[in-house]
C-alpha cells in the first residue's frame, strides 16, 4: 500500500473499462502525468473487485457502463468489502452523462464522476485532486494507530498502576498487621525481663548480684527502646502515626521528660537547668506523650554526649493567632558538639556522627530522625547549632492550640509536690546536692541539712515555716541520741511531718530500724531512683496523706492498707501472670487470677471485685469483648473498675480500650510506678 508521500509521487491505479482503447488510454495518460506510476488494468466489473483487492490502488477510474456488472453496482461491491472499502473511486462515463446518472453514482460510492469527452486536464486534476485526499487519510489512519497504540499502552500503564498501588496497599496492610504482632510479641517477654528484675532487685541480693540484676533491667530497658524506636520510625515511615490533641501544663511536660532521664544524669557531673518564658500559657493543647518523646530524646542525647557542664532546657512561645501558637523549645548541652561537615546527616535514619566500629556511644541512629518527623507532624521543624568541643543546642517548633482561659486543666501530675520544703539529712555532700537539684528541678524547695543531726534541733526551729517531709539517712536516725530523735518526734507531731528513711542499697529486704516513737512514713532504698522518689514524694505529700498517717498512728505501709483494692488479675501468660502479682504483691495487695475473659466474667459473678487488669489479648474472649459484657450485663453497683494491659502500642488502642468501657490504659512492660498510679486512681467502692 502507498504511503502518503509514495501514493502521491508513485501512486497506484485501477483503470476499469471493458474496452481496451479506453483502458490504454488512461493508463497511458496516468503514467505520462505520473512517471513511475504503477497500473493494473481490469475488464470487468469482477475482475475489478479481485484487481482492487490484491493491488491495493490508490485510485480506482472506473467505467460506468459494462456489460455484466455495471460500474454501479461494482461500485458499491468494492465500497462494501473492507479490503478495499477506503480506496477512492473515480467514475467515468462516456454514455451516462445526465445528471440522474451522476447522482446515483456517487450514491453508489463513487468519490467522483467525470463525463466523456473530458479534457485530460480535467480528468488529471480530479485524479490529483482525489490523490491527495487519499493521502490524507493514509496519513490520518496512520496517526490514528500511533494514537490507539498510545492508548493501549496508557490503558496497560493504568492498570499496571491500579495494581502496583493495590500491592503497595496490601503490603502496607501486611506490614501494620506484622507490627502490631511483632510489637506484642517483643513486649510480652521484655515485660518479664524487666518486671521481674524488679522484683528481684527488691528481694536481699549482695552487691555483686545487685550489679548484675541492674545490668540486666538497663540492658532490658535500652532493648525496649530499640524495639519502640523501630516501632514508631514503621509507623511514621507508613503514615500510621496519629497524634492526640489534649490540654496539658507545659511545666509538667518538661519535669517528666527530666525525670526520664535522671538516672542517666546522676553518674555525671551535669547540672541540669529548665525554663520556661513567662508569657508561655502554662497550659496548652496538644500530643503531650510525642512532645515528652521528643524532649527526652534531645535531653537523653545532650546527656550521652556530654561529660560535664550543663544540659538546659528552654521553652518559648509566639502567639499564632487568639487560639494557637508556636512552642519553640531549645537544648543546650556543653558537650562534644558536633562538626559542621557531619550536621546534614543526623537527621537522617540510622545515621550517626561516628559511625565507626570503635564508636564510644551506642544508639540506633533512629531518635533523631523521629523526632524531626514527629516535629513536623506537628507542624513544626528541628534544627541544630554546634561548636566542635563546646557543645550543641537542638531546636524545634511545634504548633499548639492554646484553649480558652479558664478551660478545665489536665491532670496537675506532680502539683502535690510543687513547692514542698524539705530537709535533706544525708552524711554524703555529692548525693545530698544531687537530691537537691533533683527536687529543685520538681519546684520544690530542698533545705539541705548538714551531714551530721547534731544541730537538728536548731534547724527545724529555724526554719519557718518548718519543712513538711524529711528525707533522713537510716545511718543518721541509727546513730541517733535521744534528744535529738526526741526533737525529731516533735518536729512530727507538730506538722504531721512526712519522715522518709534513705536505706543503703544492700538491707533492701531487711527490717528498718525500730525508732519510735518516730513514724517512718516511707522507706527509700539506694541507688534513689528519681522516678520512684517521685513517686513517693507525690504520694506522701498528697493533700492529708502524710497527716492521715503520722496522726492516726497508722505506721506506713504498702499502698493497699491506705487503699485497699480487690483486684482481679485477668491474664493468660504465666510470665506477665507473674510479673503482675508479685508487683501487686509489694504493693501489698493480692489479687485472683483469671486466664480468659470467659474465667473473669465467672469470677465476677461471685465476687464483687473492685479492679479488673485486663489484658487485650487472650484467649476464649478478649479483654474488649469482656469488657463488653461486662458492662452490658452487670448491674451498676457491680461494675469493676478496668485496667487495659496492652503489650500491643498502636495508634488507636487507648481510643479502643475506652470505647470498649474500659476506664484506663496501662501498657506492657508494665512499670511498677504507672501501675501504683493507675491503681492510685481507682476509686474505692466500701468493701461488702
Ligand atoms: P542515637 O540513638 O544513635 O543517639 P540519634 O538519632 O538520637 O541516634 O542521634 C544521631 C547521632 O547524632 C548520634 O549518634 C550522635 O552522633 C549525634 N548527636 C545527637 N545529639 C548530639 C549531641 N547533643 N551532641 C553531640 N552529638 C549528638
Amino acid at each position: 500500500m502507498g504511503t502518503a508521500t509514495t501514493a502521491e509521487a508513485t501512486p497506484a491505479f485501477l483503470v476499469v473499462d471493458d474496452r481496451e482503447e479506453g483502458r490504454t488510454f488512461l493508463a497511458r495518460l496516468l503514467r505520462y502525468q505520473f512517471p513511475g506510476a504503477r497500473v493494473v488494468e481490469a475488464a470487468s466489473g469482477s475482475e475489478a473487485l479481485a484487481r482492487a483487492a490484491d493491488s491495493a490502488p490508490d485510485l480506482i477510474l472506473l467505467d460506468a457502463l459494462m456489460p455484466e456488472m455495471d460500474g454501479f453496482e461494482t461500485c458499491r461491491k468494492l465500497k462494501a468489502q473492507p479490503a478495499t472499502d477506503r480506496i477512492p473511486v473515480l467514475m467515468v462515463s462516456a454514455v451516462l452523462t445526465d445528471s440522474e446518472n451522476r447522482v446515483s453514482g456517487l450514491q453508489s460510492g463513487a468519490d467522483s464522476y467525470i463525463c466523456k469527452p473530458f479534457e485530460n486536464d480535467e480528468l488529471l486534476a480530479q485524479v490529483s485532486a482525489l490523490l491527495r485526499i487519499r493521502n490524507n487519510e493514509l496519513a490520518l489512519r496512520a496517526q490514528q494507530r500511533v494514537l490507539e497504540e498510545e492508548l493501549v499502552t496508557r490503558r496497560r500503564i493504568e492498570l499496571e498502576l491500579v495494581e502496583a498501588r493495590q500491592t503497595a496497599e496490601h503490603a502496607a496492610q501486611a506490614k501494620s498487621e506484622f507490627l502490631a504482632n511483632m510489637s506484642h510479641e517483643l513486649r510480652t517477654p521484655m515485660n518479664g525481663v524487666i518486671g521481674l528484675t524488679d522484683v528481684l532487685l527488691d528481694t536481699e541480693l549482695d552487691a555483686e548480684q545487685r550489679d548484675l540484676a541492674n545490668t540486666i533491667k538497663t540492658s532490658g530497658e535500652t532493648l525496649l527502646a530499640v524495639i519502640n524506636d523501630i516501632l514508631d520510625f514503621s509507623k511514621i515511615e507508613s503514615g500510621k502515626l496519629e497524634l492526640e490533641s489534649r490540654p496539658f501544663r507545659l511545666r509538667d511536660l518538661v519535669i517528666h521528660a527530666l525525670n526520664l532521664i535522671q538516672r542517666q544524669a546522676s553518674g555525671k557531673e551535669l547540672a541540669l537547668f529548665w525554663e520556661i518564658e513567662s508569657r508561655t500559657p502554662p497550659q496548652v493543647a496538644g500530643d503531650e506523650i510525642r512532645l515528652r518523646q521528643i524532649l527526652s530524646n534531645l535531653l537523653s542525647n545532650a546527656i550521652k554526649f556530654t561529660e560535664r557542664g550543663e544540659v538546659r532546657i528552654h521553652v518559648a512561645f509566639c502567639d499564632l493567632d487568639h487560639h494557637n501558637g508556636e512552642l519553640h523549645f531549645s537544648i543546650s548541652d556543653t558537650g562534644i558538639g558536633i562538626p559542621k561537615e557531619k550536621m546534614n546527616r543526623l537527621f537522617r535514619s540510622f545515621s550517626q556522627v561516628d559511625a565507626s566500629t570503635t564508636r564510644q556511644y551506642g544508639g540506633t541512629g533512629l531518635g533523631l530522625a523521629i523526632s524531626k518527623q514527629l516535629t513536623e507532624l506537628m507542624g513544626g521543624r528541628m534544627w541544630v547549632e554546634s561548636e566542635p568541643g563546646r557543645g550543641s543546642t537542638f531546636h524545634f517548633t511545634v504548633r499548639v492550640h492554646v484553649p480558652p482561659a479558664g478551660s478545665p486543666a489536665g491532670p496537675a501530675t506532680h502539683s502535690a509536690v510543687y513547692g514542698r520544703r524539705i530537709l535533706l539529712l544525708d552524711p554524703d555532700d555529692a548525693t545530698r546536692s544531687r537530691l537537691a537539684a533533683l527536687l529543685t528541678s520538681w519546684e520544690m524547695k530542698p533545705i539541705e541539712g548538714g551531714t551530721t543531726l547534731e544541730l537538728i534541733d536548731a534547724l527545724l526551729l529555724r526554719q519557718q515555716p518548718a519543712p513538711e517531709a524529711i528525707l533522713l539517712d537510716e545511718y543518721l536516725l541509727r546513730a541517733a541520741r535521744p534528744e535529738q530523735v526526741a526533737a525529731l518526734h516533735r518536729w512530727q507531731l507538730a506538722n504531721s511531718g512526712a519522715l522518709l528513711l534513705l536505706r543503703p542499697a544492700d538491707q533492701r529486704g531487711a527490717m528498718a530500724p525500730d525508732v519510735a516513737p518516730l513514724q517512718v512514713t516511707a522507706q527509700i532504698s539506694r541507688p534513689v531512683s528519681a522516678s520512684n522518689l517521685f513517686d513517693i514524694f507525690s504520694r506522701v505529700l498528697a493533700p492529708g496523706n502524710a497527716q492521715a498517717e503520722a496522726g492516726t498512728g497508722i505506721p506506713a505501709g504498702p499502698l493497699a492498707h491506705q487503699h485497699p483494692l480487690r483486684i482481679l488479675l485477668a491474664e493468660d501468660n504465666p510470665v506477665n501472670q507473674k510479673v503482675a502479682i508479685r508487683m501487686l504483691e509489694r504493693m501489698g495487695y493480692q489479687a485472683t487470677i483469671a486466664s480468659t475473659g470467659a474465667d473473669v466474667l465467672t469470677a465476677l459473678k461471685q465476687q464483687f471485685y473492685d479492679l479488673v487488669l485486663m489484658d487485650l489479648q487472650m484467649p476464649v474472649l478478649d479483654g474488649l469483648q469482656a469488657t463488653r459484657q461486662i458492662r452490658s450485663d452487670f448491674p451498676a453497683d457491680r461494675q469493676p473498675y478496668i485496667i487495659a494491659l496492652t503489650a500491643s502500642a498502636l495508634v488507636g488502642d487507648r481510643d479502643k480500650c475506652i470505647a470498649a468501657g474500659m476506664n484506663d490504659y496501662l501498657r506492657k512492660p508494665i512499670r511498677e510506678m504507672d501501675l501504683r498510679a493507675a491503681l492510685g486512681r481507682c476509686p474505692l467502692v466500701p468493701q461488702k
